[in-house]
């Protein structure tokens, strides 16, 4: 224990003791004790935030952020939503725990709310705590249902950090976990831009991407095969919208071959694409759906898999082999009813489509027609990348896929721009995403795409 801790320890009520923690005791009481994620410890300075509200977010010198990364991609109600908030305090006194093997009013209601929006046939929630272990449950679930072992994934996915869902990612983030889990298989999805397979428009580049997969499918055996996992629309591997009638085409190679198809809507769910759910858009049936943070903005952790009937069935009469003590916490089911409560009577969906189709999505084009830094600009709703080039013409990324320390730069200095001027950016290798929370107002959208406007003049200087 260090001395620095005493202050922690002192008398006073709950909020007294930590509203008596300065910005400066906060700092070093994290680079003593608190271990972060991905990162060399020695090296990171996390920023101490004193409050949030809406779009925003404060530090202690009274510095305003404002949010257009939602944390990771998260915050999709917003910060501190009074109602979500009064949910959390109320259940907390009615009661705070209950283990998964009750029945609990609230774990019951949250469900039903979820399974309301889901897809139809999809009717049943297995509730876990984050996307990584809704993933991992998904490819169980799969496996046991068809009693076949291996999972499709692609290249550009993230799927979470546990075992199962790091080796299903395609990023780099995998790599230190190697081996992994086996049968796990990677292949190409569809990204036009930097098409794999050399196509010249988003119709060949569907029809080619679901080529290859076809023909990947044949040579690992396709009845060998469980599940293809997607994310409906990629992530943080650069918001990549499949082309109209991939999804469709993968949905009927599962069929084809008895493969399940799961879709990961752990960031791209609940508001984010302007539908409760991306694959929405596109009005295909998925056999599992997993999801996580915008079901109650991660306000306490939650996550879960949707499960279509036939796979539910199997698990009639033959137990399910998994299970979490925290499984639909009250907590955190409490935090999804009141805001999937909220999304319906306040229109967060409506908006966040409408922010994508009229203010998020042309005012970046303007912008990068502007800028010789962006090669391109796509996503729909609160889900935008913006894609910055050495050189327009030869598509070279500002900075190399992956890159660290003096390498990334151009993108350190173009983020440092973007938080000299109150604007908390999403970066991730050579592209900045656009993915404020869903209830952002478009006076809000529009004073943040100005900084962008004016930061993304850092990142020309950059260009050849
Ligand atoms: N799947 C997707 C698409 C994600 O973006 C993430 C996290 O960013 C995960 C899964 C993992 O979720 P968690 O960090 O809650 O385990």
């Amino acid at each position: 224990m260090s001395a620095t801790t005493a202050s922690a320890t002192s008398p006073g009520s709950f909020t007294e003791r930590m509203d008596a923690l300065d910005e400066a005791t906060v700092r070093s009481l994290d680079r003593s004790h608190v271990f972060h994620s991905w990162s060399a410890q020695g090296l990171i300075d996390p920023l101490p935030i004193a409050r949030a509200e809406g779009s925003y977010f404060w530090d202690y010198s009274g510095r305003r952020y404002l949010d257009f990364s939602s944390q990771l991609v998260n915050i999709n109600i917003g910060y501190q939503h009074p109602k979500v908030v009064a949910a959390i305090q109320e259940q907390a006194a009615r009661l705070t725990t209950i283990q998964p093997a009750f029945a609990n009013d609230v774990r019951s209601e949250a469900a039903r709310l979820i399974a309301e929006v889901a897809p139809d046939g999809l009717d049943r929630v297995f509730f876990t705590n984050g996307g990584a272990e809704a993933n991992e449950n998904a490819i169980r679930m799969a496996r046991l249902h068809t009693g076949r072992h291996k999972v499709f994934a692609t290249y550009r996915s993230y799927h979470g950090a546990t075992a199962g869902s790091i080796t299903l990612t395609g990023d780099p983030r995998r790599w230190p976990s190697e081996p992994g889990q086996p049968g796990i298989v990677h292949f190409w999805g569809p990204y036009t831009y930097r098409s794999a397979f050399h196509a010249e428009d988003d119709e060949q580049e569907r029809d080619r991407a679901l080529a290859h997969l076809r023909d990947t499918l044949m040579v690992e055996g396709p009845h060998t095969v469980a599940a293809i996992i997607l994310e409906t629309v990629v992530g943080t591997n650069g918001i990549l919208v499949p082309p109209d009638g991939y999804l469709e085409g993968v949905r009927a190679l599962c069929d084809e071959h008895g493969i399940m198809l799961i879709v990961d809507e752990v960031m791209a769910g609940f508001g984010r694409c302007g539908e409760w759910f991306a694959i929405d858009r596109w009005g295909v049936t998925p056999d599992l759906i997993t999801f996580a943070k915008g079901v109650n903005s991660g306000y306490v952790p939650l996550g879960g898999v949707i499960i279509s009937d036939p796979i539910a069935e199997t698990f009639r009469e033959r137990a399910y082999p998994g299970g979490l003590t925290y499984s639909g916490h009250p907590l955190a089911c409490a935090a999804a009813v009141a805001s999937i409560t909220a999304f319906r009577e306040e229109g967060i969906i409506d908006n966040a489509r409408r922010l994508g189709e009229e203010v998020i999505g042309p005012r970046l084009r303007e912008i990068a027609a502007k800028h010789p830094s962006v090669g391109d600009v796509r996503g729909l709703g609160v889900f935008w990348a913006v894609e910055l080039v050495r050189d327009r013409d030869t598509r070279e990324p500002l900075v190399p896929f992956n890159a660290a320390g003096d390498a990334a730069k151009p993108m350190a200095a173009f983020t440092a721009a973007c938080k000299e001027r109150g604007l908390w950016p999403f970066t991730h290798f050579n592209r900045t995403h656009v993915v404020p929370p869903c209830t952002t107002t478009p006076a809000e959208a529009e004073e943040g795409l100005a900084v962008l406007d004016e930061a993304l003049a850092v990142a020309d200087t950059f260009t050849t």
